[in-house]
């Protein structure tokens, strides 16, 4: 299937007017290839009245929201894909008040799950690691920020942030993920889940980083380079400027470190396609990886212990 989105708010409204509508675009990206019968494997199917796809095999009526994170909704599909085109439109994202407002929600918490869910659908299974140099280092996050209020700021959070490099500034795909701890275990695990093997690994001298075979560690030494951190590991000092300042601008810190790895994985959907020509190009991405994704009932999403987190 060629990529085939909507590219303005317009034509989006005008497509996807009706849930047969958007039903038959989920149809063709859960099923590129024609329908597969989730039962059988059946590969013949007809459309029945109720928006199901009768199984010509097993005569077992498909419904293309199953085992996705649509499924289950009271709520329209219309209403799921002006939400995804609102998340995906807005260049820095947007909060669940936001999302609320927008759409004329009755409820916050509706508004917030599917935040949620949406960040989950961000993650692609089975993406490409980065490759060639990268910068890997650690921050915090919580304690220290100025302004975030809340239950949750007295410990801080652990985070790893992976930058590859891109020519001689420039800054690639990244990986950002919270740790428990700085040990070797840790520190190796991060890299080889995110880095592909005969990487170069820049970092600062912390020791845990090295020893991994299979890569090239690179460690950098401040002491009496005459530079400081953020000058020899520029690119992993950015993201983690930018990432906090997405954080308390957009969710004004009110993260808990329970949902902070969602937060980190719609970040770097974000940053690793922050040069995508159109943004229908993100709604058709979001789109997809939605209907390749189990469900997250809401009971598995954890609310917040306060109405005011996004
Ligand atoms: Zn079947």
């Amino acid at each position: 299937m060629t990529e085939d989105y909507p590219h303005t708010l317009m034509e989006l409204e005008r497509r996807f007017a009706t849930d047969q509508a958007c039903r038959e675009y989920l149809f063709a990206l859960r099923w590129p290839h024609g329908f597969v019968c989730p039962r059988c494997g059946g590969r013949q199917a007809w459309p029945t009245s109720r928006g199901l796809w009768l199984c010509g095999q097993c005569r077992y009526q498909a419904s293309v929201t199953a085992g996705t994170i649509f499924q289950d909704g009271r709520l329209p599909l219309t209403l799921w894909f002006r939400a995804m085109w609102y998340v995906t439109s807005q260049k820095n994202g947007v909060s669940a008040l936001g999302v609320q407002r927008v759409l004329g929600l009755g409820s916050y918490q509706t508004a917030w799950a599917w935040l949620h869910k949406l960040r989950r659908a961000m993650v692609r299974p089975g993406r490409d690691r980065l490759a060639g140099t990268v910068e890997v280092d650690e921050t915090y996050w919580g304690a220290r920020e100025e302004g975030v209020v809340g239950r949750q700021t007295h410990d801080k959070a652990l985070v790893l942030v992976a930058a590859q490099q891109e020519g001689a500034r420039k800054i690639g795909r990244i990986r950002l993920r919270r740790i428990p701890d700085l040990t070797q275990g840790t520190l190796h695990g991060f890299i080889t889940a995110n880095v592909e093997p005969g990487s170069v690994i820049r970092t600062d001298g912390l020791p845990a980083y090295g020893g991994l075979p299979g890569y090239r560690h690179d460690p950098v030494v401040i002491a009496g380079s005459g530079k400081t951190a953020d000058e020899l590991l520029p690119r992993v000092h950015t993201v983690v400027a930018l990432v906090k300042r997405w954080l308390m601008g957009t969710h004004q810190g009110a993260v808990s470190h329970q949902h902070l790895d969602y937060y980190l994985d719609e970040y770097t959907f974000r940053f690793n396609r922050r040069n995508s020509a159109s943004r229908g190009k993100l709604f058709y991405r979001l789109v997809q990886q939605s209907v390749q994704v189990a469900p997250h009932p809401y009971r598995q999403l954890i609310m917040p212990p306060l109405a005011g987190a996004s």
